[in-house]
């Protein structure tokens, strides 16, 4: 048995997914003639209550296509110490934008209007960076899949109102925290100028992202796409995955929460187990005990089929997904319960 809890983006289409991807009509979409390309973007448009939605080749260049739009070279954005756009975008913010990072010491991820309101720098002052954008990323990866309160996401609105200051989310996994929360797409449109979401991660989809925002935001994140080298052709067979995922994948990231959080109750019991974040959606962060070597402990892993990853300095990772199913579930926890170091 392979069990592979490394990511939630290692799924594999479906049969069905597959099925209706071969159906799709497609048309060159850098032509804007790919059908199913604009359908999936006006749906998922429709769905937060915004104007208009772009697709992607990825979670990233979305994120960094919303950071040019919202800045200019020299300005100043705001997010957590741990984002995936300052940590994992493989400092994009300075390369594509020229902008820099003021982090906030955040909890779990998230942070208040407060900490937001505290860093940003005096626009008359002009030794410092203009601050331009804050970026709030829901759930927060690093934090193990953490969910934001809708409240302090208003609050921060309003301080980004006050100070003329944009507000872009990172929503890769926004359905996580969605259908952990019993929230809905429009509560974010609302608060949002921009929102990035992904239809490879929690939903199964082979590849895709999608930008989300208003036509003028939309249109001049066209020209940055095709800057860099995200316009393509045939896509619709991407978005069909992605219009599949929508109605079929949504509502099931519920059994991977439950799973999540299964796995955690597991691996509390074990004394070879230090620490364990707090799992609210599919994500399982822990540390081991000192005296357990971390390559030795991934290789018995590895031993049983079990794959999870090493983010460094002892922080251990497991993501559950589609591609995870009940059956397996089921043995990784015996094969966890049994497990002595
Ligand atoms: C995965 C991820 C991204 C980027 O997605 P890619 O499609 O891998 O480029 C952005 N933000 C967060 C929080 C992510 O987890």
């Amino acid at each position: 048995m392979e069990v592979n809890l490394i990511s939630d983006t290692v799924t594999r289409p479906t049969s069905a997914m597959l099925e209706h991807m071969f159906k799709a009509k497609v048309g060159d979409d850098v032509f804007k003639e790919d059908p199913t390309a604009i359908k999936l973007e006006k749906r998922v448009a429709q769905m937060f209550g915004k104007p208009a939605a772009l697709f992607f080749p990825s979670g990233t260049m979305a994120n960094q296509t919303a950071i040019k739009v919202h800045t200019q070279p020299g300005e100043q954005l705001i997010a957590d110490k741990d984002a995936h756009v300052f940590n994992f975008e493989a400092g994009g913010v300075s390369f594509n934008s020229g902008v820099s990072c003021r982090l906030v010491d955040g909890l779990n991820g998230t942070f208040t209007a407060k900490q937001v309101k505290d860093l940003i720098n005096p626009p008359e002052f002009f030794h410092t960076p203009i601050t331009s954008l804050v970026c709030i990323e829901n759930t927060a990866n690093s934090a193990g899949g953490s969910c934001w309160d809708l409240n302090a996401i208003k609050q921060i609105r309003t301080v980004c109102d006050d100070h003329d200051l944009r507000l872009h989310l990172d929503g890769a996994r926004i359905w996580n925290a969605m259908v952990a929360k019993n929230e809905s797409p429009e509560q974010y449109g609302e608060l949002f100028d921009s929102i990035s979401v992904c239809l490879s991660k929690g939903l199964g989809c082979p590849v895709g992202s999608l930008l989300i925002g208003d036509e003028k935001f939309i249109s001049k994140a066209l020209r940055i796409r095709k800057v860099l080298g995200g316009a393509m052709r045939q896509i619709g067979y991407l978005a069909a995955a992605g219009l599949y995922a929508l109605d079929h994948h949504i509502e099931r990231l519920a059994d991977d929460h439950q799973r999540a959080t299964e796995l955690a109750e597991v691996l509390n019991d074990k004394t070879f187990v230090r620490a364990i974040e707090p799992v609210q959606t599919n994500i399982v962060i822990f540390y081991l005990n000192q005296k357990v070597v971390v390559t030795e402990f991934l290789q018995v892993l590895a031993d049983q089929g079990i794959k999870i990853i090493h983010l460094g300095q002892g922080k251990l990772r497991m993501v559950t997904h589609l591609d995870y199913t009940a059956s397996i579930h089921s043995r990784t926890l015996e094969v966890l319960k049994a497990l002595e170091l």
